[in-house]
């Protein structure tokens, strides 16, 4: 299924909740703008290379387009179409005044000196600049992408435009970014993962839990988890994965990974396992935070967690969905389990524009406190109306987007 399809599904459950006219619909679930854009840059042995890069611009009626640029090979038009979409849905559940979009390279970053990755993201800007900007669109990191990468947005950025930091979040502490901004998707998984489990009667001691995943999102949802005294039980990531019943030691995988330019390979605290078998492995919550479209029809019956938290985008098609719901799982929807991240690059933004900055027991403080209530709000109206945690958290977003497109008008 194409990734942009899976998310119209989701998008349509909650229109027919909300009784959604087919106009609203049609406006809603359609991009306001795509570009396909082409980046010819010279690799360090003289060779010219040509990537192509994609900007989708899905929808600004809450506010600038915000959303990640993403740097992986399968990257396509139909992938980002998808989660500039769930960027939309995001902004609007956490209710903070952005639109949606997403971007990205097709490219292998691991294929990629440093030098070259910094061509083709300035290249990136070169081709887009004047789609962006701080009250336009505002880019920020996803998979693939650092940021030192957002550093290097914002300096080229200002070759066109001048001085502007809030045109990119995401970025270095030393160069205009925040503390607390790249811990903040794996913050809130972790925050939002303990909320459930205090919904489901359950207590964070023991927990077992499994991660795909050991980037940004991962490692940070996996220390604030283990902080807590859950029981890291298995991690995997695109090099190798690894299980340990009585929990892995969750400092001892950062220090292996950072030995290693923060692959998990050669870990040694651990039993090799194959990758498969991290996504059906016995656990309580199952975390996915890594790739799309990872949790479909020909495994979502092996899934023995009975809690899964999406901390990466689009990680269950819908077919798998409804297997899962069939069998009581419950799912925390990456719309708001990962919506960490961007609430934390809009206090980036915020500070940007007053040239102003917090101390990191603020941005903590209104990033648990912001997730704290979008939780409760899901939560509730999921109660209330007997429904999926995804179906209800795709109410609150869409009803907010629509509502706000109806006030704004057409004309
Ligand atoms: P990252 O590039 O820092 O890390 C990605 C991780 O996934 C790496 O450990 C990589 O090895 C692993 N991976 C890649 N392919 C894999 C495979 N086939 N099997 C197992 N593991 C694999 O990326 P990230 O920023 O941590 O993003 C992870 C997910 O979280 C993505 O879906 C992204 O869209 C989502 N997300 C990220 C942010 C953010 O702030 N970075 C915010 C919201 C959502």
């Amino acid at each position: 299924m194409r990734a942009s399809d899976a998310t119209r599904i989701y998008f349509d459950r909650a229109a027919d909740e909300l009784d959604l006219s087919a106009s609203l619909r049609r406006l809603l679930a359609t991009p306001k703008r795509e570009v396909q854009v082409q980046l010819p840059v010279e690799r360090d042995s003289g060779e010219i290379a040509t990537f192509i890069g994609y900007r989708v611009q899905h929808n600004d009626a809450r506010g600038p387009f915000k959303g990640g640029l993403r740097y992986h090979p399968q990257v396509d038009l139909d992938e980002v179409r998808s989660l500039a979409a769930l960027m939309t849905w995001k902004t609007a559940v956490v209710d903070i005044p952005y639109g949606g979009a997403k971007g990205g390279v097709a490219v292998a970053p691991s294929d990629c000196s440093t030098r070259e990755l910094e061509r083709i993201t300035r290249k990136f800007v070169d081709a887009l600049h004047d789609l962006f900007g701080p009250d336009v669109d505002i880019p920020a990191p996803d998979m693939g992408t650092t940021a030192d990468m957002m550093a290097w947005i914002m300096n080229q950025y200002g070759r066109y435009h001048g001085f502007a930091p809030g045109c990119v979040t995401g970025k270095p502490v030393d160069y205009h970014g925040i503390p607390g901004r790249e811990e903040a998707t794996g913050r809130g998984v972790g925050g939002l993962t303990l909320k459930l489990l205090s919904r489901l009667g359950r207590k964070p001691p023991g927990t077992r839990i499994a991660i795909q995943g050991f980037g940004n999102v991962g490692t940070h949802a996996a220390k604030y988890l283990a902080d807590a005294e859950c029981r890291i039980v298995a991690v995997g990531d695109a090099s190798a994965s690894y299980a340990n019943e009585r929990g892995l030691d969750v400092l001892e995988l950062l220090r292996h990974a950072r030995g290693t330019g923060g692959r998990l390979t050669g870990f040694s605290g651990g039993d090799a396992i194959p990758p498969a078998d991290l996504l059906t492995i016995d656990c309580d919550v199952l975390i996915p935070a890594a790739l799309g479209g990872v949790i479909t029809a020909a495994n979502a019956d092996a899934i023995r967690a009975p809690i899964i938290v999406e901390a990466a985008n689009a990680p269950i098609e819908p077919e798998a969905d409804d297997r899962l719901a069939a069998r009581g799982v419950v799912v925390l929807p990456d719309i708001l389990a990962n919506a960490g991240g961007v609430t934390a690059s809009w206090f980036e933004w915020v500070q940007n524009r007053q040239h102003y900055q917090w101390g990191l027991d603020r941005v903590r403080g209104e990033l648990d406190r912001i997730l704290g209530r979008a939780f409760e709000e899901v939560w509730q109206l999921a109660q209330s109306r007997k429904l999926p945690l995804r179906t209800a958290a795709y109410m609150l977003g869409v009803g907010r987007v629509a509502r706000a497109t109806a006030l704004g008008g057409v004309g």
